[in-house]
């Protein structure tokens, strides 16, 4: 299913519940700007190699739009322009004062040495500077992108304005980025569950956790979960997946990890496919590396009875239906992984006020946004007598609306 449709299917279910006229549904879906951009890249070798860049600007009715950039090679029109409109509803339902937007360029940065990174970072930042500013769209960092990345991209941006940090988020600190923004998306991810979990008067520790994916957000998220006590049995990435029923010792393969790029090969654990990590027998799965890859076809083996998802999309509205019918509870994506986007505001209200915050500060105002957000998204939720996806997008179309209302046209 394109991701695309896949969201529209959410916005419309929202839509109805709010009795929206099919033309403000066509006005809130339609992007407000779409850019696509020719990247040129000088090679090591003096070849040249030619990319294409995405910014897909959807909604700025609430605020400027922000969104991460993602450097990969399935980066196209329609993922970007999906991942666009979910910022629009993730920073309404954290009730960030945003629109969304998100940018990629289709390339796999792996294959690229780290001055080629920078020079295709900074080319599609001189293609993008009069499109995006602090307060226009604020991109930040998103799959294969990282601080070095923005601090190049805020460098780049600044040889035209002058110097604004305030144009791209989670930089590394020296330029302005903010405490806590690495592990931001992480323990979102893990506030939004101990939310989820009280209401049902448990903890991170009464689970057993499989995770796909262990980059930034799998990482993180593995290891808060594991500070709290909780036991992770299963991770993937790229290279497949490992387990151990014991629980994985997860400092040791987030060290491993480190040294080898991969889990691959680390000890203590069996090896199994990576396709397989959804069957696992846990009570929580953490989807937390691409989108789409719940489907209509491997959701019912899924055994766990909470989804959290890190990752952007990972469950397409097929699965949800399959995944309601299994009475599995899904933490959506739109709540669940606006912790990164949350701390990239308060970068942002530093880098606009010149003062400075430390890490407790940073965590706790996470702290208050994830629960003040979950408030609103359980309120709708008993409401409406329905499921947390379709309640968050209740949550983010009615307060997208409202905002485009009172603007006028
Ligand atoms: N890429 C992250 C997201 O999908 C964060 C975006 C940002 O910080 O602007 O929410």
């Amino acid at each position: 299913m394109k991701a695309t449709e896949s969201g529209a299917r959410n916005f419309q279910r929202a839509a109805d519940i709010l009795g929206l006229e099919p033309s403000i549904r066509q006005r809130l879906l339609t992007p407000y700007r779409e850019v696509k951009v020719e990247c040129p890249l000088l090679r090591d070798d003096g070849s040249v190699a030619t990319f294409v860049g995405y910014r897909v600007q959807h909604d700025q009715s609430r605020g400027p739009m922000k969104g991460g950039i993602r450097f990969h090679p399935e980066a196209d029109e329609d993922e970007v322009t999906a991942l666009a409109t979910a910022m629009t509803w993730k920073t309404a339902v954290a009730g960030l004062p945003y629109g969304g937007a998100k940018g990629g360029i289709a390339v796999d940065p792996a294959t690229l040495s780290r001055s080629e990174l920078e020079r295709l970072s900074r080319v599609f930042v001189q293609r993008l500077h009069d499109v995006i500013g602090p307060n226009v769209d604020i991109p930040g960092p998103d799959m294969g992108t990282n601080a070095t990345v923005m601090g190049w991209m805020a460098d780049e941006y600044s040889k035209y304005h002058g110097w604004t940090p305030g144009v791209v988020t989670g930089k590394p600190l020296d330029l302005g980025g903010s405490e806590g923004r690495v592990a931001a998306t992480g323990r979102g991810l893990v506030l939004g569950a101990e939310c989820l979990f009280a209401d049902e008067h448990r903890l991170i520790s009464d689970f057993t956790y499989a995770i796909q994916g262990f980059g930034n957000v799998g990482i993180w998220a593995a290891r808060l979960i594991h500070e709290r006590g909780g036991r992770i049995t299963a991770v993937s990435d790229v290279t497949g997946a490992l387990r151990n029923p014991h629980g994985l010792d997860v400092t040791a393969l987030i060290d491993h990890t480190r040294q080898n790029g991969s889990i691959q090969g680390f000890p203590d654990a069996e090896p199994f496919t990576g396709a397989d990590l959804i069957a696992e027998n846990v009570d929580v799965l953490i989807p937390a590396a691409l989108g789409g890859v719940i489907t209509r076809e491997n959701a019912h083996r899924i055994r766990a009875r909470y989804i959290l998802e890190g990752a952007n999309g990972p469950t397409d509205a097929d699965a949800d239906e399959v995944l309601a019918a299994q009475g599995i509870i899904v933490l959506p994506d739109i709540f669940a992984n606006a912790g990164g986007v949350t701390v990239s505001y308060f970068e942002w209200v530093q880098n606009l006020q010149n003062y400075y915050w430390d890490e407790t500060r940073v965590n706790e105002e996470l702290k208050r946004t994830i629960q003040k957000a979950w408030r609103d998204l359980r309120a709708t939720a008993n409401e409406l007598a329905c499921d947390l996806r379709t309640a968050a997008y209740v949550l983010a179309v009615r307060r997208v609306w409202r905002a485009t209302e009172q603007r006028g046209s």
